[in-house]
């Protein structure tokens, strides 16, 4: 504004005049930044196709560009019109910029002056590579002469947003706008990435379906982001304009649909209401369905559904966190809070994209503020959520762990238990066992009572026929295995029969008795036997003992009987006895029966000879 030259006016005044146009011109001059929104004008019409059809147009057929019209989506191909000239009074260059990244097609006429005219088409349906300038958004750079009037004429044929903000930059300016709208984007996706890639992480290695859709939705959101940043037609895909084409009415419903199912999780609606939980399931079947439709339906009609899509979502989900956080649960009064910055940023963007409200800015750019207001406080929910279930986990573990310790302790006291009663079990069974032990050694006592009284002669006290048998096969041995002579002595009662004749069985029974007491009495060695024969007969055995020496016993026997004081009632009994002695070394098992037979066989000798005596056998007792 500086070098306003009054000629110029003149000169730009006659321009006017034979050029028809009717508009005003920019004067361009320090300025690092200039909107150029006031000084365009446009006109819509199917018919005017080429630059010469514009040309020869009707002046007043030129209008100021309306806000309203200038972001609405799905308008028909229109044209922009504009003039400038350089009011430095030096030569400059500067940056045509077109801040809309995703404008279909532009076909941009840049006439220097009324001779020559730059031809440029640029537009995301273009592959990257032919832009005029590598930059996200459309840019042109010219020179510019001191006092030169530029006129550009810019056809716009999109699908999507019609809006088309218009710069003029400088070189410090294009540096300045490049590095911070670099820094913002990168700041804005580089947190949105961190965020959907951190919680894609926790999602996996914690199997939480929670966190896996989270980050669906934030991984989703990001790339949506970028894609309105103008970003992936550059990186990602610069040499398919179909997809870029195609990306966002597709990524709208599969955010929405994955954004369905994580707030599903995060509100517990299986939990808490079942109908909500309906609601949000068919919602996210409905978006899903469109998902699939999408590429089928035309980029306006697709644009507008989702968008209408996003507004229904965000008001259902609102309503849900609203009615939960009522009922006082703790997580969806912070949903709530976070939600509502994404439904007012969405809704503002939608009124904006359908030409209801008009605010200077791009018409996403509320919804990408909601966004990530929302985004930042939702990962703060879910960073709740999970330390709410971490806690819970944590007492779950705790109880379980006293739970166990219980069981062990029970465990421990019915072992003690059965260790008590183990002990009284084996007390008892001692107990009984010394019973037993007990029992058994007096039956056995008993029995070998009942055993010596089998051996006892019941009369007279001194062993049985039985016992001597015994006694005399055992001694037999012995005296076989020692060498030692065995004897043995056959007693008789002499005239017996006459004491019981005479004074009755029970006096000969008690001089029975009585003799049998004195023969015991008069043996002297612990192995020497005295037994009851038979009748009134007396058999001994004495071991280790030569002829001699039994001979020596037999008459000391006999004199012991002799002597014996006898009485019945006031009679004196005299009574004697008669002896049979043999000895011998055993030889065979046999030979003991023979020792007895001569034994008799010298007792009856003994009576023969006039009883009252002792008689030793010899060989010649047997003829
Ligand atoms: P000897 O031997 O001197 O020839 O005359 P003896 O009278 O003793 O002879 P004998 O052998 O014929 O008689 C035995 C008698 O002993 C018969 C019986 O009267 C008597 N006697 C046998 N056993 C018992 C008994 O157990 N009790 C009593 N009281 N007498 C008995
Ligand atoms: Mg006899
Ligand atoms: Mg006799």
């Amino acid at each position: 504004m500086k070098h306003f030259n009054p000629l110029l006016i003149i000169l730009i005044l006659c321009c006017l005049s034979t050029s028809s146009v009717a508009h005003t011109l920019l004067p361009v001059g320090d300025d690092d930044i200039i909107d150029l929104s006031p000084w365009l004008y446009y006109v819509q019409d199917d018919k005017l196709q080429r630059l010469d059809d514009i040309q020869s147009l009707n002046p007043s057929r030129w209008k100021k560009i309306d806000p309203i019209f200038n972001q609405a989506l799905a308008v028909k191909p229109f044209w922009i019109k504009f003039s400038l000239y350089n009011a430095t009074g030096e030569k400059i260059k500067r940056y045509l910029t077109i801040g809309n990244p995703h404008l279909d097609k532009i076909y941009l006429y840049h006439q220097p002056n009324a001779e020559q005219t730059v031809h440029l088409e640029m537009g995301d349906a273009y592959p990257f590579s032919l832009r005029p300038m590598v930059h996200n958004q459309f840019v042109h750079s010219f020179n510019l002469a001191p006092d030169q009037v530029h006129t550009f004429y810019l056809r716009i044929e999109t699908q999507g947003s019609a809006s088309v903000p218009l710069t003029l930059k400088s070189s410090n300016g294009m540096i300045r706008t490049t590095e911070s709208q670099s820094l913002y984007q990168g700041l804005q996706l580089g947190a949105l990435l961190a965020i959907g890639l951190l919680s894609l992480f926790i999602g996996i290695i914690s199997r939480s379906p929670s966190y896996s859709l989270y980050a669906g939705y934030v991984l989703t959101v990001t790339l949506l982001v970028a894609t309105l940043h103008g970003l992936p037609a550059r990186y990602l895909w610069p040499d398919w304009p179909t997809v870029q084409e195609a990306i966002i009415p597709l990524l709208i419903p599969i955010g929405i649909t994955f954004m369905l199912l994580f707030s599903e999780r995060v509100l517990q609606l299986r939990d808490n209401n079942l109908l909500m939980l309906k609601l949000c399931r068919y919602s996210a079947t409905s978006t899903l369905i469109l998902t699939l439709l999408i590429p089928f339906i035309r980029y306006p009609l697709a644009l507008t559904v989702d968008i209408l899509a996003v507004l229904i979502v965000s008001l259902l989900l609102m309503v849900i966190a609203v009615m939960l956080s009522l009922q006082g649960h703790k997580l969806a009064k912070l949903y709530t809070f976070a939600w509502s910055g994404m439904l007012i940023g969405s809704f503002i963007t939608a009124m904006m994209y359908l030409g209801i409200v008009y605010l200077p800015m791009l018409p996403q750019t509320p919804m990408l503020i909601g966004l990530n207001f929302e985004i930042l406080f939702m990962t703060a929910v879910l960073a709740l959520r999970y330390n709410d279930e971490r806690k819970t986990k944590l007492k779950i573990q705790h109880q379980a762990l006293e739970q166990s310790r219980r069981i062990r302790q029970a465990k421990e006291e019915a072992l003690q238990a059965e260790a008590n009663s183990n002990e009284k079990l084996e007390q008892m069974v001692q107990e009984r066992t010394l019973e037993l032990e007990i029992a058994l050694r007096e039956l056995n006592e008993a029995n070998q009572k009942l055993t010596e009284q089998n051996t006892v002669d019941s009369l007279t006290g001194v062993k049985n026929r039985a016992a001597f048998e015994k006694r005399l096969q055992a001694e037999g041995r012995l005296s076989r295995r020692q060498q030692t002579p065995l004897s043995v002595l056959m007693i008789d009662i002499d005239r017996f029969k006459a004491i019981n004749d005479t004074y009755g069985h029970l006096a000969g029974d008690q001089a029975l008795k009585q003799i049998a007491q004195a023969l015991k009495q008069k043996l002297r060695r612990p192995s020497d036997l005295v037994s009851r024969f038979g009748g009134e007969e007396f058999a001994m055995i004495l071991p280790n003992t030569s002829i001699d020496g039994a001979e020596k016993v037999a008459e000391l026997i006999r004199v012991t009987v002799f002597q014996l004081p006898l009485s019945w009632g006031a009679n004196a009994i005299p009574l004697t006895i008669s002896v049979g002695v043999y000895a011998e070394v055993i030889v065979d098992d046999q030979q003991v029966n023979t020792l007895v037979e001569r034994a008799d066989k010298a007792l009856y000798h003994a009576k023969n000879s006039g009883r009252n005596r002792v008689c030793i056998y010899t060989v010649d007792i047997e003829q």
